[in-house]
């Protein structure tokens, strides 16, 4: 019997986990980063050690696989491209390059999609962010249009002495300013579509932050009314359809007193925030993620357990121990050998009830 093979770009934890998913259905996966010690090199059965940029490898990579997908957003746009000559590549390139950019995802959030999402404004000159901080008259964000991620590349706003700091900081970058939104919570919605159009949705979760980073999801989110339940399934259907996904996306929300949603960015891959799903449902995000890449039937996201999922940063990882043997408590450590501060190590799930 010959089973399919999965490339995988970024060996990260995204990748690890999305092997390790993959392996249960005998998929083989190959897995390109350029760092030799990416977690996912452990758990392939290639590995293809190479700058994203050598599009040799690349080729090499594409011709030996049947689809690709990524496990973040930062890969070259032309490599991506130049994959899709050999193999698929999903999510596509162009939803890729979607989500490369702040800029690009809010107009097209805004202006295709339909979605509510905070005000915006493009900023190429000093000027720019000055009119633009005028215009929305309060506290803002700026953020740079590429590379942010955990909080990096973006600087809160809260008086006009702040505009002139923060543009010697990141104002050689393109920039966007938003609105800064005084959300109730911050929720996301994870959902997968597949190559005939078939969408799948998990449950609605809640996201705690420390320092910028994921510390906490609960799911389903507490308290969470069935009218903004909706709002968000309807928000992650209107943005997969238009995007015409094939894959897996996750979509960060933010959630306001008035009962309105706001999206905040989108994510083609797999989500820290969908974590909770590899103990606390039946088809869990990774294993979504290989099904809709290379076109098997989606599986069911009913949730089996409540879970609190909690990442561990640095040195939390040492807290395994403890969890080991908790009967309420599955461990997810990602053999990353470098502990360093703000790094994500792992990640236990809870399981509520
Ligand atoms: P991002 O990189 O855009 O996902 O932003 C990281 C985090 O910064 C978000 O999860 C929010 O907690 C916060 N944040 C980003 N944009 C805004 C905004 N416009 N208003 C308030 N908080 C924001």
């Amino acid at each position: 019997m010959k089973n399919k093979t999965l490339g995988i770009i970024g060996g990260g934890q995204l990748g690890r986990m999305t092997a390790l998913a993959a392996a249960k259905f005998g998929i083989e996966c190959h897995v390109f980063d350029p760092d030799s010690n990416a977690p996912a090199f452990q758990v392939c059965s290639k590995s293809f050690i190479n700058k994203y940029e050598d599009m040799a490898a690349i080729k090499e990579f594409a011709s030996g696989v049947d689809a690709v997908l990524y496990e973040f957003e930062n890969i070259p746009l032309k490599s991506a491209q130049y994959i899709e000559k050999f193999c698929l590549l999903r999510p596509s390139s162009f939803i890729l390059s979607v989500s490369q950019d702040r800029l690009v995802e809010k107009n097209f959030l805004l202006n295709k999609a339909k979605v509510k999402t905070a005000k915006f404004y493009e900023c190429s000159t000093y000027e720019d962010l000055e009119n633009s901080y005028h215009s929305i008259n309060g506290i803002s964000v700026l953020k740079t249009r590429r590379f942010g991620y955990d909080g990096k590349g973006q600087i809160k706003l809260n008086n006009d002495a702040d505009l002139v700091e923060a543009w010697k900081v990141i104002g050689s970058n393109e920039l966007i300013l938003e609105e800064f939104i005084p959300f109730k919570r911050e929720l996301s919605i994870i959902v997968a579509r597949n190559y005939n159009g078939k969408i799948v949705l998990y449950d609605v979760v809640e996201n705690k932050h420390k320092n910028h980073i994921l510390d906490q999801t609960i799911a389903p989110a507490p308290n969470i009314s069935n009218d903004i339940i909706n709002l968000a399934k309807t928000i992650a259907v209107k943005i997969a359809t238009e995007l015409n996904l094939v894959g897996l996306l996750a979509i960060e929300l933010f959630e306001l007193d008035d009962g309105e949603l706001l999206v905040n960015e989108i994510a083609p891959r797999p989500h820290n925030s969908g974590h909770w799903t590899m103990d606390g449902c039946v088809t869990d995000q990774f294993e979504q993620a290989v099904r809709a890449t290379l076109g098997i039937e989606l599986g069911s996201t009913s949730r089996l357990f409540n879970i609190t999922m909690q990442n561990l940063i640095g040195d939390d990882i040492f807290l395994v121990k403890k969890y080991m043997n908790d009967p309420k408590v599955r461990v997810h450590n990602y053999g990353k050998k470098e502990v360093r501060a703000g790094r994500k190590m792992g990640h236990i799930n809870h399981i509520i009830s």
